[in-house]
């Protein structure tokens, strides 16, 4: 009942020639009609993505909690929508390092994303000392009360557990790992939406790569992956895209 979603996330990465690579994922996407295909792309990138791309659901890495008014050097909701973005990430871990961005801040720009008609993939994920301190389930719990709008519904919101760890480093946490918190983060999802729950989005991200997607993407409760480095190049993404399908 939940289709799986295979997001692209290009980080600080990309130019306008790099766009030529959406030419190849969306055929890809369009091969795959049973999976959504979406990329998370810079700013300056966002409206001729969404022009050279019309079959891929483009997006935006982050938004301004506000929806207008003055913060300079920020882009809002409206901003993004308005450029051609269907979705926002919120809360990205690089964003909570780099930023100093905490859950909180992840609600309000998840809920002003919403505010605007922008679907929202909201991240969560423990580092390395919490996993090895045996507190990652309690990080990942506490991080969805903090972060995840009350009012979060399937048709606009997605979660995506990214262990920080996994983030670039070519290690996934074992698939027993993965599904043992995505277990939790449904149980959570529940104890706060109720039913919505259910048909909530979970994805995994962190190292997804072809060679390891086909195995992730089949565990329990794993609705798809947020990439990060092998979504810059069809090469790299459309193995993952047919992994989903
Ligand atoms: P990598 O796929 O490069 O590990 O990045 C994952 C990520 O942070 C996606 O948002």
């Amino acid at each position: 009942m939940r289709r799986k979603l295979v997001a692209g996330n290009w980080k600080m990465n990309g130019s306008l020639s790099a766009l030529s690579e959406l030419d190849a994922i969306g055929a890809a996407a369009m091969a795959a009609p049973g999976v959504d295909v979406a990329v998370a792309v810079p700013f300056t990138l966002i409206h001729p993505a969404a022009a050279r791309a019309p079959g891929l659901a483009i997006g935006a890495e982050d938004v301004h909690e506000a929806d207008a008014g003055a913060h300079t050097g920020c882009v809002s909701a409206a901003m993004v929508r308005e450029a051609g973005a269907v979705f926002t990430i919120a809360g990205h871990s690089e964003r909570r390092a780099d930023q100093g961005e905490n859950s909180h801040d992840a609600w309000a720009k998840a809920a002003a994303a919403h505010r605007h008609g922008l679907s929202v993939i909201l991240c969560c994920g423990e580092t390395e000392a919490e996993r090895n301190a045996g507190r990652a389930e309690r990080v990942v719990q506490a991080q969805i009360e903090k972060s995840v709008p009350e009012n979060a519904t399937a048709d606009w919101f997605t979660l995506a557990y990214e262990p920080r760890w996994a983030i670039g480093t070519g290690r996934t946490p074992t698939l027993d790992e993965i599904a043992a918190i995505h277990a939790i983060a449904r149980a959570k999802l529940g104890m706060m939406i109720g039913d919505a729950a259910a048909a909530v989005r979970i994805l995994y991200g962190g190292s997804v790569v072809g060679d390891n997607a086909g195995a992730i993407l089949a565990t329990e409760n794993v609705d798809g992956a947020l990439v990060g480095g092998a979504s810059l190049t069809a090469a790299k993404f459309v193995p993952i895209i047919q992994a989903a399908a």
